[in-house]
């Protein structure tokens, strides 16, 4: 399972960052990147809460 962030939709609210630090940082530009590729397991719950949190859903799970 991989997470992708939508670099035109997402608006640097920071939610994702701020319910998943280890998952997403917003960067310098005010655009969110994922800090892995690939989801592990044991972050599945996390990153669907993170992907739950963006107010334009701009963040979905694929699967690999
Ligand atoms: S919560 Fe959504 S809009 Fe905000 S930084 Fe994350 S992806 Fe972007």
């Amino acid at each position: 399972m991989r997470v992708v962030a939508d670099r035109e939709r997402c608006e640097g609210h920071g939610m994702c960052e701020a319910v998943a630090p280890t998952l997403f940082r917003v960067a310098d530009d005010g655009i969110t990147e994922p800090l892995v590729d690939t989801v592990a397991d044991a972050d599945r719950q996390l990153i669907a809460l993170a992907v739950d949190s963006c107010p334009v859903q701009a963040l979905r799970l694929q699967s690999s």
